[in-house]
Formats: C-alpha cells, sequence, structure tokens
C-alpha cells in the first residue's frame, strides 16, 4: 500500500553528486539503492519514496554547505531523522534528496544548574532521557519510537507523548535552537534563557514544521528534577465517561505528579497481548476499558495517593479492577503493552488510522459516535480506540473486517477519514493532535484550518524557503 503516488525522480547530474558527495565524504553519500531502500520506506509500509542520493552529514557545517548547493541548483531536500514519523513528512516522494541526521548525535553540554542539555538534532530520544538521568535529571519527552527517533525529529513534529499531560510537549521543552536555512544560512537561536524578551521567537517557527522551514541541527533542552518514587496501575472499567471520572479524581488527588493517564479498549488491549511479544494481560479478568495511569513524585508518596485515587474509584463504582506494579519490571511490562499497540495492529490486516484531539470533556461522546458512525459506513469494521485521554488526543484506529479484503478496505481511508474528521471538527477538535500534517493530511488542512493562518504560513515558508526546497509537499 502506498498512499501517495510518487512522482518521477528529477535528474541529478553526476557532476552535482560528486560535488554533494565532497561536502560530507565518499562514505556519507549513499547512492547505492539496497542502501537507500530504508531511507525512502518507513516501519508501517504506508509510504514508499524514491532518491538518487542520501547524505548524512556528520556537522551543522556541512548541513550549511549542502543546502548551498541545494539552492545555486535548486536540488529540493528532505531532512529525517529517525523515520519513525507517521504521516509521510520524512519519506521523498518525488525523488528529493534525503538528509539524514543521525550522524549529528553530539551531545554538546549538560549543565545541571541551568536544568538544561544541548542535543544534536540526530541524538535518539532514549540517549538523551539516560544522558539527563546520568546527571541526576529528567529530560520527560516519552513517547513508543523512542529507541529510534530523534531530537530533531521529536522538535519538527512537535511531538507528543505519554508524559505529555505534566510536562507538556515538545515545543515546552525547547529552549532554543542552532537551525540551518534553506540557502545555508545558520540561525544560533541556542539559548539556556527561560527569560528572552528581545523581539519575535524565531526558534518557535521551525517546532512542529515537519522540515519545511530549515533542518534543525540541534536544541537546547529543558530537564527537570528526576522523580523520587513512579508509580504505575493498570485499571479495568466499563466505559470512557468512567475513566474520564478517574482523572478528574487523580487530577484532585495527585495535582501535577499524574505524569500519564493512558486509555486503551478492551480490543486493543487484546491485539497487543495476543501479537506483542512477551506481553501479557495485566488483569486476571477481561474489562470493556482499561486506563495505564502513572504517577512519579518528588518525595515518597506516590504509593499512598494511588491507592487512594484507585480505593476511591472503587467506592465510587468507576474502578471495577486494578493492578500497581510491584516492581520496575512489572511496571515496564505495562508500558510494554501500551506500547506494542500500534504494531500489534498490523498482523489484524488493513488499519485506518486517526490522531485527533478533542476537549478532554468530549472524549467519551467522541468515540462512541465515531464507533457508530465508522461501523455503519463500514459494516463489521472494527475501531481501535486508545491514546492520551489526558491530553484529549486518541489514536482512533479502525481495523479492517474479519476476512475482508484488506486492499479494498485500505483504498476507503480518506472516505472513514472524512466521517471521523466531521465529529472531530464539529466537537472543536483537531485533525493531527501530536504526528503532524505530513503528506497524509495536507490536503484536509486548508480546509480545516482558519483561512488567515494558511495564508500567513504560505507567507512565512515563501519568505523562509522562497525557492520551495525544503520538504516540498508536505504541510502546504
Ligand atoms: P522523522 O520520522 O525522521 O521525521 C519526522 C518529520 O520531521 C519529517 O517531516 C522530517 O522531515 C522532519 N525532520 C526530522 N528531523 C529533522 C531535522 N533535524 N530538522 C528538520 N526537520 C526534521 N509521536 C508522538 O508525538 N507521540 C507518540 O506517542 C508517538 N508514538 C509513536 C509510537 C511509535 C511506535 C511510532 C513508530 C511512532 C510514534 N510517534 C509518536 C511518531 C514519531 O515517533 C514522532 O513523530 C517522532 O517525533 C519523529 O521523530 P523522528 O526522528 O523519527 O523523525
Amino acid at each position: 500500500m502506498n498512499l501517495v503516488q510518487p512522482s518521477p525522480a528529477p535528474q541529478l547530474s553526476p557532476e552535482l553528486i560528486a560535488r554533494f558527495r565532497f561536502i560530507v565524504g565518499d562514505r556519507y553519500a549513499v547512492t547505492d539503492a539496497a542502501d537507500i531502500a530504508p531511507y525512502v520506506t518507513e516501519e508501517r509500509n504506508l509510504f514508499h519514496g524514491h532518491s538518487p542520493l542520501v547524505l548524512r552529514p556528520g556537522s551543522t557545517a556541512e548541513v550549511s554547505a549542502i543546502c548551498k548547493l541545494a539552492t545555486q541548483h535548486r536540488i529540493a531536500l528532505v531532512p529525517q531523522g529517525g523515520n519513525t514519523g507517521l504521516v509521510g513528512g520524512q519519506t521523498p516522494h518525488n525523488g528529493e534528496v534525503v538528509i539524514s541526521m543521525r550522524r549529528l548525535d553530539r551531545i554538546r553540554d549538560v549543565d545541571p544548574a541551568s536544568n538544561t542539555m544541548t542535543c544534536e538534532a540526530g541524538v535518539v530520544l532514549q540517549v538523551a532521557q539516560q544522558r539527563a538521568a546520568e546527571v541526576d535529571r529528567l529530560f520527560p519527552l516519552s513517547l513508543g519510537a523512542e529507541g529510534s527517533c530523534t531530537i530533531g525529529g521529536n522538535l519538527s513534529t512537535n511531538a507528543g507523548g505519554t508524559a505529555a499531560l505534566a510536562y507538556g510537549v515538545a515545543r515546552e521543552m525547547a529552549l532554543g535552537l542552532e537551525v540551518v536555512l534553506a540557502d545555508g544560512r545558520i540561525l544560533d537561536a541556542l539559548t539556556k534563557l527561560k527569560k528572552d524578551n528581545t523581539g519575535y521567537n524565531l526558534h518557535n517557527l521551525f517546532i512542529g514544521a515537519e522540515g519545511t522551514l530549515g533542518i534543525i541541527t540541534a536544541a537546547t533542552l529543558k530537564l527537570f528534577a528526576r522523580p523520587r518514587a513512579v508509580e504505575t496501575a493498570f485499571v479495568g472499567l466499563k466505559s470512557p465517561a468512567d475513566a474520564l471520572k478517574l482523572l478528574a479524581i487523580s487530577r484532585a488527588e495527585a495535582a501535577g505528579s499524574l505524569t500519564s493517564f493512558e486509555l486503551l479498549a478492551d480490543i486493543a488491549v487484546d491485539f497487543s497481548v495476543r501479537h506483542g511479544i512477551d506481553v501479557r494481560a495485566p488483569l486476571a479478568a477481561k474489562h470493556p476499558w482499561y486506563v495505564l495511569m502513572e504517577l512519579s513524585s518528588l518525595r515518597d508518596e506516590a504509593r499512598g495517593t494511588l491507592e487512594a485515587i484507585l480505593e476511591r474509584g472503587m467506592e465510587d463504582g468507576i474502578v471495577d479492577d486494578a493492578a500497581i506494579a510491584a516492581s520496575l519490571a512489572q511496571r515496564q511490562a505495562f508500558w510494554k503493552l501500551r506500547d506494542e499497540m500500534s504494531s500489534a495492529q498490523k498482523p489484524e490486516g488493513g488499519s485506518i488510522k486517526h490522531d485527533v484531539s478533542v476537549p478532554v470533556a468530549a472524549v467519551p461522546d467522541f468515540i462512541a459516535e465515531a464507533n457508530a458512525a465508522v461501523v455503519k459506513l463500514i459494516p463489521g469494521s472494527r475501531p481501535v480506540p486508545f491514546g492520551h485521554l489526558g491530553d484529549g488526543n486518541i489514536h482512533y484506529n479502525v481495523s479492517q473486517p474479519v476476512g475482508a479484503d484488506g486492499a479494498a478496505f485500505m483504498a476507503r481511508w480518506h472516505e472513514v477519514n472524512a466521517v471521523v474528521f466531521d465529529i472531530v471538527l464539529r466537537m472543536g477538535g483537531s485533525i493531527s493532535a501530536e504526528h503532524g500534517i505530513g503528506v497524509l493530511k495536507r490536503d484536509e488542512l486548508p480546509e480545516v484550518k482558519d483561512k488567515t493562518a494558511i495564508e500567513l504560513m504560505r507567507g512565512i515558508k515563501a519568505m523562509l524557503d522562497p525557492l520551495g526546497i525544503m520538504n516540498p509537499g508536505k504541510v502546504l
């Protein structure tokens, strides 16, 4: 399945390839089709691009030289980090040159006294988390792909993840950036300052821009105090409405120490247990819905608070059963079940994806309405909703009917999207909560976004990338 029809590759002369090769060195200019293959498709096989050249620069200066040369010859570029993006933003659909940022993987500075860390764009998220832990600090961004996604990709997509409830999204964790512009100029907006009111906040433009305005080469990130106590519970309940009530109790009892609150449909848990590697159901009996919740506290009171929340939930008839992780291994097992949820849908055949948000209070109504509408449109289709209830962000995936023709089901991707997006928009929600626009939702964006906002976006794009060589065809 390819959700985007690729167009033919533009000609890149051998001389020009040689000039790009000279910038990064022979070893880091990839031209062999077999070596290029991993850069032009993605894990779920939904997007397949093509490219004559992948460049793997090792420094900001090399990125700058690449952009200068690309500008001189109007060569389109696609920046790429860990290639875990879910909207086709990192794929060269039209034969663009791929700039893989993974070799820019130095942590330039760690400053626990200022609570900052300056990482190059290719640093893998998990490596950044580990480096923060080594100085007794927390870098709280956390997502299923953290073993392979990069800081540059996280910022370019403004990633959310499972701790956004307490710490915010990637944008809120970046104090400053270093960015190479399309013409090769380097914007040095790296700063450790929280307070710096010296004009427009430029670095924020590049966060969430999905590589369409420039290439992020480094970022100064915020660090946080490392929690002393982390407690995790897996809760069985009857409905999303009950989960919402449990969220309210948890917020009242735990306030800022409630760091995750994930809602999981029974079918999503079933898929994960059935198809995930070493995944087990944490509760003895089955329940229609589950919540995976976590409290992180600087003192040792998290266990007592979690128990009080669950007791209150049981008294109120909201919680039917719950297990509190008794060890680090058990906590990791709970999270593994959650992290395997996306890949566990693959063996069930075609899956039409949505990454949407609605006001938190509207989540139960959204799920009920979307389930009814989707099943009416395709009888037998199986909604698999799960996600970050605390942020109103649901990954509303729909698996094909059992035994149906997968390709015919997937051909209805945009039709199903339209039905779901209608409900989302009616509820004041967003068609892209955390994965971005990429190519997947590009055509829908002008329909749903404020007209003036789209005009301003186009104006900013034209100013920063007048030749349109930075990740063309993505977002706008
Ligand atoms: P890539 O996929 O390589 O690129 C993503 C976009 O950023 C592309 O448009 C690319 O051009 C651009 N880009 C990459 N690097 C740069 C750079 N240095 N400068 C400029 N542009 C750049 N996302 C969430 O938000 N929350 C989740 O909970 C979450 N869970 C996931 C779970 C799984 C199992 C998977 C596979 C993905 C998940 N994602 C999630 C999506 C994905 O991991 C994130 O979007 C991530 O931030 C992408 O990082 P990356 O390094 O892989 O970027």
